[in-house]
């Protein structure tokens, strides 16, 4: 990995390219062993190096956002783990064209600085543009299919494609991104002109909703499992008496069922395990075969 760092120190600076550094720092479950080397990318060149570096060492590369739908396992990430930080914003009229980096909350309150509607839901969602497009992230009623006019992404011979709303292919927690190893770059968005207040009063709404329904204050990656029109996750937990079940230091959480807590040192084996101590259990009380929502990567 040396040989790799010191590749990667030539086109990028030294606190950006940081070895066995622990994904726990990088993850809002604040769970995950070390990747190899870990960089911070601003532009597409620098990705291109990256990405060039890695083809030329056969090593493996993983991107990520802000890592809030992420379980990193405990022994981390082989090969290059790139975090995207393109945080481009040009507002033009009803548009808006983000880089894929920028935090969805600073996103939301860009619209409503410019008096723009359309991204209220998405203003207490702790992820980043990329991670929201190809998650189609969404709340209270709104989704990023919703929004999103183009996305611009960069595909494995590295060609930079744009693909339109219909071509992503959106569904529950799900976009096209979800098959490929595609590099989202930018995408633009579609919002409408509105009243401030408004925006404003639904962006509180939406916050306060979060706050009493969500266990914001232990380290978590969300709903842990996708929602189905049949079924809720967490209603179904909380039938099964789950709630406040742990293994070690990973709960379920007592407050939101489809969430897990970290209460302070969970292993990601503990959240694993608890994870399919959850599955048995409502498989052989309903019948039903949950679907992890979050992404677990890494060995
Ligand atoms: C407290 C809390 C509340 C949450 N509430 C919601 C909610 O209401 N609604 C909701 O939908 N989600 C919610 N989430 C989950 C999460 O915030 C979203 O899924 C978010 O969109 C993930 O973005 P991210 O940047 O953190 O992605 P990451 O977790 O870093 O990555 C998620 C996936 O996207 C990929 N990815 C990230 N960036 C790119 C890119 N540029 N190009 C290609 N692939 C990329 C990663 O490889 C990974 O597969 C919540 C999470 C937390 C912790």
């Amino acid at each position: 990995m040396e040989k790799i760092y010191n590749e990667l120190i030539k086109y990028l600076s030294k606190d950006r390219v940081l070895k066995n550094e622990p994904m726990c720092k990088h993850t809002s479950f604040k769970i995950g062993g070390p990747a190899d080397i870990f960089v911070k990318v601003n532009t597409i060149e620098e990705l291109k190096n990256t990405l060039n570096i890695a083809k030329t060492n056969k090593i493996p590369v993983t991107c990520i956002g802000n890592g809030t739908n992420l379980l990193v396992k405990d022994k981390g990430i082989r090969g290059i783990t790139i975090k995207l930080d393109f945080k481009d914003i040009n507002v033009n009229g009803e548009e808006i064209e983000v880089g894929s980096g920028m935090q969805l909350p600073i996103l939301a309150k860009t619209a409503y600085s410019n008096s723009l509607t359309g991204l209220e839901f998405a203003s207490g969602i702790p992820g980043t543009v990329g991670g929201a497009v190809k998650m189609n992230a969404g709340a209270y009623g709104g989704e990023f299919k919703d929004i999103v006019v183009e996305t611009t992404y960069l595909n494995s011979e590295q060609n930079l494609k744009k693909i339109q709303n219909k071509e992503h292919k959106f569904s529950y927690r799900y976009s096209i991104f979800d098959e490929t190893n595609d590099i989202i770059i930018s995408t633009k968005l579609k919002l409408k002109k509105g009243n401030k207040e408004f925006i404003k009063s639904k962006m509180e709404e939406f916050s306060l909703k979060r706050k009493e329904k969500q266990p914001i204050n232990f380290p978590n990656a969300g709903s842990v499992f996708k929602r189905k029109n049949e079924y809720i996750p967490a209603e179904i937990i909380d039938k099964c008496g789950l709630k406040g079940y742990n293994i070690g230091d990973a709960y379920v959480s007592k407050l939101h069922a489809g969430f897990i807590i970290n209460k302070g040192n969970a292993t990601a084996q503990d959240v694993l395990n608890l994870i399919e101590h959850i599955k048995n259990v409502v498989r052989q009380n309903y019948y039903i075969n949950l679907e992890l929502e979050i992404k677990v990567i890494g060995e």
